[in-house]
């Protein structure tokens, strides 16, 4: 079985929306909240304008991370 299961390009394009709309999404099997993290703040090397975040199900232990731009500071 593979260890690292994911989600499809589908799921994570909604999780992406939610996101990028300022609400938290659930994961799309299990109906929870997902744990939220930014990542790279503090690290110069990914530039300003570029925020990745991380969503992990604390229940399927399913993660997804992407890049979401902050539209609101330029
Ligand atoms: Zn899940």
């Amino acid at each position: 079985m593979t260890e690292t299961a994911r989600f499809t390009s589908a799921e994570e394009k909604a999780m992406r929306e939610t996101v990028q709309s300022g609400e938290i999404p659930l994961c799309p099997r299990c109906a929870v909240l997902m744990t939220q993290r930014a990542i790279g703040g503090g690290s110069f090397g990914l530039g300003y304008h570029r925020q990745r975040e991380w969503l992990l199900c604390p229940q399927c232990r399913r993660s997804v991370i992407f890049d979401v731009k902050r539209g609101t500071r330029l």
